[in-house]
């Protein structure tokens, strides 16, 4: 079990730019914040989206295309370091017109409406690094 104590540091709410890809706008805010670590948690609505589903066998992603709107019922993540770099891991729950939903890694989602909350953690790097049991860049002790 890997474990790390952090501060709370600045919390931010933001409403993002319609038409732009969610992940991106996530690592935008957090890059322009200087945020390195953060839970992220958001609501909205996506016109597209992509999610994966991770095959633990075979250590491959599989990808769901959804090529129509849906409601961001539920989103949460992380922000932390992977090569140096504020890498943003999301999960959606996504919801469709009559109320089904689909959930998995948001890979990618075009924004029609989105909130999200950014709280930001201080403390020592919590970085990314390949981890052979699962396949995944997990976090890890610092090298
Ligand atoms: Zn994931």
């Amino acid at each position: 079990m890997l474990i790390k104590d952090f501060r709370q540091g600045r919390v931010f709410l933001a409403s993002l730019d319609h038409g732009a890809d969610i992940i991106g706008q996530i690592a935008y805010l957090a890059d322009k914040k200087g945020i390195r670590t953060a839970v992220v948690s958001g609501i909205g609505a996506l016109s597209r989206a992509e999610l994966s589903c991770y095959d633990q066998a075979a250590h491959k992603y599989s990808s769901i295309r959804i090529d129509h709107p849906v409601e961001l019922a539920s989103l949460s993540g992380n922000i932390s370091l992977l090569d140096e770099k504020a890498f943003v891991h999301a999960h959606a729950v996504l919801g469709d017109e009559s109320g089904r939903t689909l959930a998995g890694h948001l890979t990618s989602g075009t924004i029609f409406a989105a909130e999200v909350c950014l709280q930001e953690l201080l403390g020592l790097s919590l970085s990314r690094s390949a981890d052979p049991v699962t396949g995944l860049n997990l976090w890890s002790e610092q090298k």
